[in-house]
């Protein structure tokens, strides 16, 4: 295993590194196991998790794995949904929502935190719109690791309230996200904290995303849909999805002994969603440019894409390149489309996610009114959070919603 400078190919170590020493691009993971099996999850749980993929996992001892049963998270049609917005193909959630802590981030904290500990760190720090913060705090505690969690102060209070229960650190920060970023960087540096921010700083995070991918394509039977939603602030699970499919086909034929029959190779096109109020890659990518620019003072509901990537405006180009080759598109939507979508899922789906969650959602409606996806195709919806994680404004929502329909019915007894 070693790391691999996305910009100038400079091989490195596999330490904790976080940019590339010679030109500062981004890292990835090269060197894992190809060509051999992809089991691992006997030797770290009993359940069914995510490292059922170990060995394309970048952790080399696997007795170092820390897991809470991250990953294996189900598949839902979405028939009700679908019909809802004249959608006349198959429309199908990935429901990362039911994760240990409530979203995707814990497959990227689980490996992340396995490797910190394996290559000796005793402390972690991350910087959090929320959901990443929960996961580090959470994984730091399995493994007995002292955690540093920094988060913005208008962090949804479900979410703080989350992070603290695991007993880390928090300290709150002014501003958005990208202050948070550059403090978590620096306590990294100055006390050497393992830096687990769920950006593309950490290269053991983004590797395990790709097991999305591996998921889709072994519970889909190799069948491939074509489009996949993804919500997007800096963009590792895109980026994750799309590698996840390259390597699928290998990966899941060696699980189940027959390669032969795996054939399809092709990969979903990947569709990047941001919200209106925060949205660099959408930007760029309308704008037909292939460099993403930083966002300035973002604003929105969807707190878990609300990253103006100030200071490393090369994640969002390299999201961007994801995007593109795999022949998708990047689309925003507006908080009142993404608050429809929330409650249209749960109404339609009983699939209750946060905010950010929706977003995919909400996009897919979108793209077919603009006619951007035909009206008979199959998309994926990445569902990325619980809602248990934004209450607040589900409560405010449901106070709205009340006020409409109770004039309309006022012999109710309630
Ligand atoms: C972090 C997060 C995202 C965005 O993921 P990236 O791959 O970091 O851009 C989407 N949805 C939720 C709920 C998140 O917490
Ligand atoms: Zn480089």
């Amino acid at each position: 295993m070693n790391l691999r400078c996305v910009d100038c190919d400079a091989l490195f170590p596999a330490s904790m590194m976080y940019h590339c020493s010679h030109c500062g691009g981004i890292l990835e993971v090269v060197g894992l196991g190809t060509g051999t099996c992809g089991e691992g999850n006997e030797r770290v749980s009993a359940q069914p998790t995510m490292w059922r993929y170990g060995s394309r996992l970048p952790v080399e001892d696997l007795s170092y794995a820390v897991s809470l049963g991250e990953g294996i998270t189900p598949i839902h049609a979405a028939n009700r949904l679908a019909d809802s917005f004249e959608f006349e193909g198959r429309l199908l959630l990935k429901d990362e929502a039911v994760n240990p802590t409530g979203s995707f981030k814990d497959r990227m904290l689980s490996v992340a935190v396995s490797r910190a500990k394996e290559l000796g760190f005793e402390k972690v720090v991350c910087a959090s719109s929320g959901n990443a913060g929960a996961s580090a705090a959470a994984y730091a505690a399995k493994a007995g690791m002292e955690a540093v969690i920094l988060a913005p102060v208008h962090t949804p209070r479900e979410k703080l309230t989350q992070i603290a229960a695991y007993g880390p650190e928090v300290r709150l920060v002014e501003g958005h996200y990208s202050n948070s970023y550059r403090i978590a960087q620096q306590l990294s540096k100055e006390f050497g904290y393992a830096n687990m921010t769920t950006t593309y700083i950490n290269p053991y995070a983004v590797e395990a995303l790709k097991t999305v991918g591996y998921e889709l394509y072994e519970q889909l039977e190799g069948w491939i849909p074509d489009y996949v939603f993804v919500p997007v602030g800096a963009g590792p699970l895109l980026k994750g999805i799309y590698r996840g499919f390259t390597e699928a086909r290998e990966v899941v034929g060696i699980l189940h002994g027959d390669v032969e029959k795996h054939k399809d190779a092709r990969i979903p096109k990947l569709i990047a969603v941001q919200a209106e109020g925060c949205a660099p890659v959408v930007k760029a990518y309308e704008s037909g440019l292939d460099k993403v620019s930083a966002w300035g003072e973002p604003y929105t509901i969807a707190s878990g894409i609300s990253d103006p990537l100030i200071g490393y405006e090369q994640d969002g180009t390299h999201t961007l390149q994801f995007v593109k080759a795999s022949q998708g598109f990047a689309i925003s939507v507006s908080d009142d489309e993404i608050l429809q979508a929330m409650r249209a899922l749960a109404v339609l789906e009983g699939v209750f996610a946060e905010p950010t969650a929706a977003c995919s959602v909400a996009a897919v409606k979108k793209a077919l009114q603009a006619g951007a996806i035909p009206q008979s195709c199959s998309v994926v919806c990445m569902i990325t959070a619980h809602g248990f994680k934004d209450f607040k404004i589900y409560q405010d929502m449901e106070r709205e919603h009340r006020k409409c329909i109770f004039p309309s019915y006022p012999h109710r007894p309630f």
